[in-house]
């Protein structure tokens, strides 16, 4: 007999957290894209959401090292002592905080840490404001805690300012934490400090937890220099500091990523990876040591290629028919606003970003997936001359639309 759950059918039941999510669609552009390239079609991949640099040497030779010393054995769960000390050292010094290693924990990459975090905190029905356009990711993980996503929207003309006091129009008795990403991805945007200081003081004052997503501190262009909200003094109660060694060190497959936050949530996402993934690999951390510790000479010398990049791609989407584009201050993300090129065949982003890829053989990711309808989004983690090329497949594909 056939068993009640369908386990030998195709439409066995999984669990309602994992049908509240879906997946990334940035992976499901990559994939689109990477099955083309698989068949030899030369794609201009505007979709990677990681560096094309490779991870500076002396990070290598941390990890090599590691192998070599058969540092291969379970570490802590929280992460090497030696580690959760470099972390705090090094937000110290660059960002002016003031974490000790007990308020550390070092996860799986800083996807994991935002994982942990909400996990640890959002009860079912508890509401988490975000503001769009957002990091994929964010809603997906409110809702597989149980969580509801109040999204708060706005404005490319502004250059998706986001505002202390259009965030508070959102606060209910409900609302359990505040999610910002600055700079943003996709839209490049910097908070402004002072911004960012009333941000922390009306969550303060409403007893909200704020989470401040640093994964592309140290990618700013302009007058925006790398910032974090913990610098400010009496900002640690209610704080969550999430950061990351992918972007910076460009080490996006070695997965390490840190949470800075009180100690008791700490504690308790502590325990939660302690009954999933345990420690982060070892090897990757004793390279992640040598990221926080050696030199940072490598981050300027990516910084300064993606400002030329930056400066290239931004104009040539300006010249494009129909096409307005903000010059983002931080990340490697453009997202321009393709509107004025939607018509009865293309009416949406999702359908632009499916020709692009169909007809000119162009990978980007619609502005839908971050909540942004009418935007692409466009990384310049790729060489000039690919920049390039996916500049003039744009504009000729822009220039038949009509
Ligand atoms: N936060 C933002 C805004 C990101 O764009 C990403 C990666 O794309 C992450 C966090 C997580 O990166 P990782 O898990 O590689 O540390």
């Amino acid at each position: 007999m056939e068993p009640a759950t369908g386990l030998k059918t195709a439409e066995f039941q999984l669990a309602d957290r994992v049908n509240r999510i879906s997946a990334s669609p940035t992976m499901v552009v990559l994939a689109a894209a990477d099955q083309l390239k698989a068949k030899g079609v030369d794609v201009a991949d505007f979709g990677p959401g990681e560096p094309d640099f490779p991870t500076p040497e002396h990070i290598k030779r941390a990890g090599i090292k590691a192998i070599e010393e058969n540092r291969t054995k379970y570490t802590p769960v929280p992460g090497l002592a030696a580690l959760r000390q470099a972390i705090c050292d090094w937000h110290a010094r660059e960002l002016k905080s003031s974490y000790q290693p007990a308020e550390c924990l070092v996860s799986v990459g800083g996807k994991h840490a935002i994982f942990n975090a909400v996990c640890s905190l959002i009860n079912a029905g508890d509401e988490v404001v975000i503001p769009a356009p957002y990091w994929v990711t964010y809603p997906d993980i409110v809702k597989y805690a149980g969580g509801r996503p109040v999204i708060l929207n706005t404005r490319g003309e502004e250059n998706f300012l986001v505002r202390a006091s259009d965030l508070e129009k959102l606060l209910t008795p409900r609302t359990r934490m505040v999610i910002v990403n600055s700079p943003s991805n996709p839209s490049g945007a910097v908070i402004p400090q002072d911004e960012f200081q009333k941000i922390l003081a009306l969550c303060q004052r409403k007893d909200v937890w704020l989470m401040s997503d640093e994964c592309y501190s140290h990618f700013t262009y302009g007058d925006a220099k790398p910032y974090s909200i913990a610098s400010l003094a009496n900002s640690k109660p209610g704080l969550i500091i999430i950061g990351s060694m992918s972007k910076t060190f460009a080490m996006t497959g070695w997965r390490i990523g840190y949470t800075l936050a009180p100690q008791p949530l700490i504690a308790a996402m502590t325990k939660l990876q302690s009954q999933s993934t345990s420690n982060p690999t070892s090897i990757a951390q004793y390279a992640a040591i040598e990221a926080m510790r050696g030199s940072m000479d490598s981050v300027p010398v990516m910084l300064a290629e993606y400002a030329r990049r930056r400066e290239r791609i931004v104009a040539g989407l300006r010249a494009i028919p129909g096409v307005t584009c903000n010059a983002p201050s931080g990340a490697f993300y453009v997202f321009p606003n393709i509107s004025a090129n939607f018509s009865k065949d293309m009416p949406n982003d999702t359908a632009v970003a499916k020709q692009l890829l169909e007809r000119e053989q162009v990978a980007v990711v619609p502005g839908e997936a971050f909540g942004a309808p009418g935007y692409l989004r466009l990384s310049y983690a790729t060489s000039m001359e690919r920049i390039d090329e996916g500049l003039r497949r744009l504009n000729r594909f822009f220039s038949n639309v009509k």
